[in-house]
């Protein structure tokens, strides 16, 4: 229970790609909620929604890291670690003004 994540000290803040999942919004498709990717900014929708573009990008990208781009959300989440991320450390923030 007390992992730590290595790869939480590695990212930078982001510029989100959008305001909705990519892959969703090209193929006309819904999501429940949006995750963004603390790596690269990719925004992809959670494993709620059926197409779990956040974590297809993972697999195919490497990024470990998501972030919730739900509004008041600040929890993450690394895929490699599997570890929840209670508020991430970083100010990634800014994109809800
Ligand atoms: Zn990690
Ligand atoms: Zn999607
Ligand atoms: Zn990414």
């Amino acid at each position: 229970m007390n992992q730590t994540c290595s790869h939480i000290k590695n990212i930078q803040p982001v510029t989100p790609s959008g305001n909705g999942c990519e892959e969703c919004l090209k193929m006309g498709d819904h999501w429940v909620h949006l995750r963004l990717c603390e790596t690269c900014g990719h925004v992809g929708c959670c494993d709620n929604s059926k197409n779990k573009h956040a974590t297809k990008h993972y697999h195919q990208t490497g990024h470990p890291i998501i972030k919730s781009f739900e509004p008041g959300e600040d929890w993450g989440w690394c895929y490699e670690d599997e570890i929840y991320i209670e508020e991430l450390p970083v100010n990634v923030g800014d994109y809800h003004h």
